[in-house]
């Protein structure tokens, strides 16, 4: 088995796959390791069966208990599904709000080829300019509130690269990722139109659009990564009948059977699987990097009988998602002193971890709809992004808002999710509402499958250098490795922020507001404020970009300062959240680092 390579890539997900499709195609030799399986669409599977089952986060097994020695949440059950680690066997562990570390599997996406764009909601809006000078932005403002120890212009950070110089690799990969949506009333520039006409809008989302009329907010349809039409540069192809043509409708926290959400498999990877310059190796996990000075020399990885293996390559490329990215370079400094001094020469790696600010409102609409002819999310708007609209509110930074049609209305998870708030309480519906049961269950099938609407935000959280990632104390893996222990908090700021977005979005919900047009009744409206462990699966920060090595753990082409060939380009180089949902910016910016590395190679 050949073990020589130009380019070695840990993760196949988001931040990997652009990097991996890009140097494949340019001839280079690329090996993709990657920790979880190869899941097949129906179309690629010799019997025309899916290994997706519409219902990922469903349990793969019975009931268990968590075992875990010294965390508070020991003897509580859990069921684990088959696009995530076992939580006995490598939990993450978090502070809760009394001090408590509790085990969770909370900041994993999905451990499969193509990561969390199997599972992911698809929403695939670009950032905003100003999303990548907060510090500039920021710098000489006086009226920020909420902020009583001035943070924000101590913490706000300009990132390296400009809007400008991402604007090619944002278009570069909505080309080639495969998303629908509208350009016109976007607050950014875009120098090319590469979306897919969207379906029609689900008529539930007449509401919204009615709402942010009447709050004269521009709109567009949400961009979402998921084919409406043949897609050229992927070879996939839409069954289309004139009258009924197919769709993927519930694409958020579901693997596609069909191929028309652009996870990275389906849209960057399978498409080149046949060179023979690029190798992936499925259910390898890496176990740790090894250096010789300031180059990366070896990678050492378990095969899936166990066994290690070493491999090597002119160019790393780290892309395990943020926590476990940082975990690996913390555990691969624990082997190696040399390797430590590198990485930790600033003491920054694993600090500015970073969340989105998030929540909205959400009500339950007077007619029923059948939500599968549509997609999750219908209408977005950047007017809550805007910088009149930040400084008026004495905000530091913005966030996007758009609806979704499918919350807590998931076709088979209905009753698992009902009134859930994690993955981890997502069993809640069982284990604690009993009464949903013959009629009531009925009752909440027709009421949330069909009626239920909501508005979101996602917005920009504060860096605080205390949110961290580190290498826990006591808990180890199965592997008796330390686990990645998540210390966070939310910022006084990043609460009034989220209640001013979810003001917002309840004032859209509402028509217009009190006394608006509608007025139509908001069930509830409110944020993720008082919820610690929360995480939005948008896991970013931890080894941030810059141009000085003494405040940042990458420099502007995401190379590690400190070692000649190690790159990261998961969500972790990101030194603020964004105003909308991450994972367009980071194959985009994956995609412009392939291009440096191709510079180098
Ligand atoms: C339910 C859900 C809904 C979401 N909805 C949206 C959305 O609508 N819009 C949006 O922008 N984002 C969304 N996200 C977030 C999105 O999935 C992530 O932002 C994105 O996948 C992050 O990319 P990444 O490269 O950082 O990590 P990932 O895409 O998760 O890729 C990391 C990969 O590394 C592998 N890996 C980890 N450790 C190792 C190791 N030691 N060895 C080998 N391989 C390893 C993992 O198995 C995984 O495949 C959602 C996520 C979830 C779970």
């Amino acid at each position: 088995m050949q073990d020589e390579f130009d380019v070695i890539i840990i993760g196949s997900g988001a931040g990997g796959a652009p990097v991996a499709h890009t140097l494949a195609k340019a001839g280079k030799s690329v090996l993709i390791l990657e920790k979880g399986p190869l899941l097949l669409p129906q179309s690629e599977d010799e019997r025309g069966l899916s290994d997706f089952k519409r219902d990922e986060l469903f349990a793969t097994g019975t009931e268990k208990r968590i075992t875990i020695p010294n965390v508070a949440n020991q003897g509580d059950s859990y069921y684990s599904s088959h696009v995530e680690p076992d939580l006995n066997d490598e939990p993450h562990v978090y502070l809760d709000d009394n001090a408590q570390d509790r085990a969770t599997i909370e900041g994993y996406t999905a451990q499969v080829i193509g990561g969390g764009t199997q599972l992911y909601g698809a929403v695939s809006l670009r950032f905003t300019s100003t999303d990548f000078e907060l510090g500039s932005f920021n710098q000489d403002r006086t009226d920020i509130a909420e902020d009583p120890n001035d943070d924000v212009r101590r913490e706000a950070q300009d990132w390296p690269i400009s809007y400008a110089d991402l604007e090619p690799y944002y278009s570069k990969a909505e080309m080639l990722i495969g998303i629908n949506g509208t350009r016109a009333n976007q607050a950014k520039d875009f120098s090319v139109d590469n979306y897919q006409q969207p379906y029609p809008p689900n008529p539930i989302s007449q509401y919204v659009e009615v709402g942010m009329d009447a709050l004269s907010l521009p709109r567009y349809r949400t961009p979402l990564a998921v084919i409406t039409q043949d897609h050229a540069p992927s070879g996939r192809q839409v069954e289309n009948s004139p009258t009924d043509p197919a769709k993927t409708a519930y694409v958020n926290r579901y693997g596609d059977p069909m191929v028309y959400k652009s996870n990275t498999w389906v849209s960057l990877l399978s498409p080149i699987k046949d060179l023979e310059n690029l190798d992936i190796r499925c259910n390898c996990n890496v176990m740790s990097i090894e250096n010789q000075g300031s180059k990366i020399s070896r990678v050492v990885y378990r095969d899936p009988s166990g066994k290690p293996i070493t491999v090597q390559a002119k160019v790393l490329v780290v892309a395990c998602s943020a926590i476990e990215s940082v975990r690996l370079l913390q555990l691969s400094a624990q082997l190696n002193a040399d390797f430590s001094s590198r990485i930790n020469s600033n003491d920054l790696l694993g600090k500015y971890f970073l969340t989105h600010c998030f929540g909205g409102a959400e009500t339950v609409m007077p007619d029923r709809f059948d939500k599968s002819i549509a997609l999750d999310s219908d209408w977005a708007t950047d007017a809550f992004a805007s910088d009149d609209f930040i400084k008026s509110n004495g905000l530091w930074a913005g966030g996007a808002v758009y609806n979704n049609t499918s919350d807590q209305a998931l076709p088979l998870s209905l009753v698992r999710t009902h009134g859930s708030h994690d993955l981890d309480s997502i069993w809640d519906g069982f284990v604690e509402q009993s009464n949903l049961r013959g009629n009531e269950l009925l009752k909440l099938f027709d009421r949330d499958f069909g009626t239920r609407l909501s508005v979101s935000f996602m917005a920009n959280q504060l860096p605080q250098k205390n949110n961290r990632i580190e290498l826990h104390p006591t808990v180890v893996d199965k592997w008796g490795r330390p686990c990645a222990y998540i210390i966070k908090e939310w910022h006084t700021h990043d609460k009034y922020l989220m209640d001013t977005l979810a003001k917002k979005c309840r004032d859209i919900l509402a028509f217009g507001g009190d006394g608006g047009i509608g007025n139509y009744p908001v069930e509830g409206f409110g944020s993720v404020a008082n919820d610690r462990s929360r995480i939005a699966n948008h896991i970013l920060g931890g080894a941030r970009f810059g141009d000085n090595p003494a405040s940042s753990v990458l420099d502007a082409n995401c190379r590690v300062w400190g070692f000649d060939n190690l790159y990261l380009t998961d969500g972790s180089f990101m030194p603020t959240s964004g105003s909308a949902n991450p994972t367009l910016t980071i194959q985009a910016n994956a995609f412009r680092v392939a291009d440096k590395i191709l510079e180098v190679l």
